[in-house]
């Protein structure tokens, strides 16, 4: 991973230069007049955490596993949100943690959690460290020390109950490890974020996660059948029978906790059979009110395709969407669909779904614009990111926002965030798409596009406080997937209420008493 930006580096894109002249044009974004900090250049803390602590770490993990070095510390700073990549871009290493350590399996993980919160230093919980909401950055003052502990050693997939369908892994293992080890039995997981690339188990089920194929295979937390997690206090075993009426579901606790309440050590999931095919076609819908309706109707009619996204005429005419596919110059909205065919089952059971879904779209004013717009939303899918690194570079701002809401309100939504983000921005370039679809609502994933000013963290930070406002008095949730960390948690508290926030405080200082495990993060 790019330690300042995202990805593969070996797949890093250039911006087209019409691209660049355009932004210039269109947005006024010029190139930054600093260059980009390095590796050796960003300013890091000293090392706070005493020696005889590091030691002691060491002692429960391996000298090996625990890294002070200035590589794994900057590596380990913060997440891959926009602003987290444009303060290690101006050297900011200020929330590095002290050091870096690695557990190996789960009694280590509990005896680290025991020693720190005994010595009173910070945990920060490290699955693939994608969080776009804060959820790794440093907790400031008040402790002994900061470390980040990194579950990538926890990797292995370690059961099949094939009969259940319950497949057993251990938190740190990436989605696309997780798919392979699947594939080897014949199975799939279905949870393709466009973090896919990087992101954990672990981090999904710990920030409630979901993934493109949503419609199809559910969220992440829905995937949960069971899973452990070591607390200072102890362990606690969640799950032991498809559903249960034995009080309140403890797992949902612990789903969206992110490294707050401990850290998932094991997690049994549901799985599927691996489809025999996957298959993407495009639709062009005449303008997103409408669009939005369909989406509606298929979820509500049960006629759900394993992928179905919407994207609003902004996003479709800026290419992101591929407008040419749609052509014309009233370019309506894109619609994406994804469907399979299950393995062993009736390929004319999918073919009659699949009508299914065209007669609904059809019957709405679609038009079929067969399998290429579709195919190459597919191919590229996880290209966003490795963009985002370019237009940065370019002096162009780009990040995303996302919430959710109950179909009856969902207009209402879309244009105050909108008109929030327009307001805060003067002319930024506005987008959005539904990718996330239920029986009652959906969710909103916004993408902003704007020239840097002088200090573009304030200005997005600006702007974020605006969107967020919007949400929370247009009724919707501060957040459908990517979780509350640092950046949504005032908006959070909000949502939630003096009492939920007291419930939550009361869940922590009952399973983290010395208030060590990612202080600040989802609970003031
Ligand atoms: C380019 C990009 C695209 C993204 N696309 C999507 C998307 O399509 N859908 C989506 O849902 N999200 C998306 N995200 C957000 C992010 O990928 C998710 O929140 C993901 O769930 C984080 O997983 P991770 O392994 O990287 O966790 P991290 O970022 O390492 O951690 C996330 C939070 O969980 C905690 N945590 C991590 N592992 C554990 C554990 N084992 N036990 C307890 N706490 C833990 C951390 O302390 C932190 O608070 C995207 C992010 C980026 C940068």
């Amino acid at each position: 991973m790019l330690w300042s930006g995202w990805g593969d580096p070996a797949k890093a894109r250039d911006l087209p230069e019409e691209i660049t002249r355009l932004l210039g044009d269109l947005l006024g974004v010029r190139a930054p007049a600093e260059p980009a900090a390095t590796l050796e250049s960003v300013r890091l803390p000293p090392v706070s955490l005493a020696p005889r602590l590091l030691t002691a770490l060491a002692g429960l993990v391996g000298a090996a596993n625990v890294d002070t070095s200035r590589e794994a510390r900057v590596r380990h700073t913060r997440g891959k949100s926009t602003p987290d990549l444009l303060r290690l871009r101006a050297g900011d290493g200020a929330d590095a943690p002290d050091a870096v350590v690695r557990p190996g399996g789960h009694d280590e993980v509990t005896e680290v959690l025991r020693l720190c919160s005994a010595e009173r230093v910070a945990v920060i919980p490290f699955g693939g460290g994608t969080s776009v909401v804060g959820g790794l950055a440093s907790p400031g003052p008040g402790f002994a020390g900061v470390i980040s502990l990194d579950l990538g050693r926890m990797d292995r997939l370690t059961g099949v109950d094939a009969e259940s369908m319950i497949a057993t892994f251990e938190p740190g293992v990436r989605a696309p490890e997780a798919e392979r080890l699947l594939a080897a039995h014949g199975l799939t997981l279905g949870h393709f974020p466009q973090s896919y690339e990087y992101a954990t188990l672990g981090g999904f089920a710990a920030a409630r996660s979901s993934g493109q194929a949503s419609a199809g295979y559910g969220r992440f937390d829905d995937m949960v059948a069971g899973l452990t997690l070591a607390t200072p206090a102890g362990t606690l075993e969640l799950g032991r029978a498809p559903k249960s009426a034995a009080g309140p579901d403890l797992r949902q606790l612990v789903l969206g906790s992110e490294g707050a309440f401990g850290v998932i050590t094991s997690l049994r999931l549901r799985v599927r059979r691996l489809p025999a095919a996957r298959g993407f076609e495009g639709w062009r819908l005449p303008d997103f009110g409408t669009g939005a309706a369909a989406l509606r109707a298929l979820a509500q009619g049960g006629a759900l395709p394993a992928v179905l996204r919407l994207s609003d005429e902004t996003e479709t005419m800026i290419g992101l969407a591929r407008p040419d596919a749609i052509g014309g110059g009233d370019t309506g909205c894109l619609l994406i669909a994804g469907h399979e065919t299950p393995a062993g089952g009736s390929a004319a059971l999918a073919e009659a779904r699949r009508a299914e879904v065209a007669a609904v779209l059809a019957g709405l004013g679609g038009v079929p614009l067969g399998e290429e717009p579709g195919e190459s939303w597919a191919r590229g899918r996880f290209e966003a990111p490795y963009l985002r690194d370019s237009l940065l570079a370019a002096g162009a701002t780009v990040e995303t926002l996302e919430t959710a809401g109950f179909w009856s309100g969902l207009p209402r939504l879309y244009d105050a965030v909108r008109l929030a983000l327009l307001g805060a921005l003067g002319t930024p370039l506005v987008m959005c798409h539904i990718s996330h679809v239920y029986e009652t609502g959906a969710s909103l994933y916004f993408t902003v596009v704007i020239a840097q000013d002088g200090d573009p963290v304030a200005q997005w930070e600006r702007a974020k406080r605006a969107a967020n406002e919007a949400i929370v008095t247009a009724g919707g949730t501060i957040s459908h997937h990517h979780g509350v960390g640092r950046d949504h948690r005032d908006a959070h508290a909000a949502e939630v209420g003096p009492l939920g926030s007291a419930i939550l405080r009361a869940v922590k200082a009952q399973v983290d008493p010395a208030g060590v495990l990612n202080p600040g993060a989802l609970i003031a």
